[in-house]
Parts: C-alpha cells; sequence; structure tokens
C-alpha cells in the first residue's frame, strides 16, 4: 500500500477544503429586490414576477 511521503499540513488541508462548500440549492436572486427566491415562484419578499408585481405584499412584523 503506497504511504503519502509527508503529513499533509493544516494549511494545505484548509486550503484544499476550502471549495467543499454546499452551494443554495436552485435558488436565484430576485431582480427587484435581490432576495434569494426559488425560480419560476412569485418573490415573497416583495411580490414581484417577471418584472411585475403580481401580489401584494402583506405587512411584515
Ligand atoms: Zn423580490
Amino acid at each position: 500500500m503506497a504511504v503519502p511521503f509527508r503529513r499533509t499540513s493544516k494549511t494545505a488541508k484548509r486550503k484544499r477544503r476550502s471549495h467543499l462548500k454546499i452551494a443554495v440549492p436552485g435558488m436565484v436572486k430576485c431582480p427587484n429586490c435581490g432576495e434569494y427566491v426559488k425560480p419560476h415562484h412569485v418573490c415573497r419578499e416583495c411580490g414581484h414576477y417577471n418584472g411585475k408585481e403580481v401580489i401584494s405584499v402583506e405587512a411584515s412584523d
């Protein structure tokens, strides 16, 4: 069995793992308010879809 010549340093390990991250799956930014929304869904923050306000926004707490 092959054995690594050197122990991987903390820095090398952390640099390698810097690319291991979970992306938010299937979310796009609302072009009106910038909130993350599901594609092909009305934005829950501002009620916009396809550049128009399609539902009125209820007053939030
Ligand atoms: Zn929005």
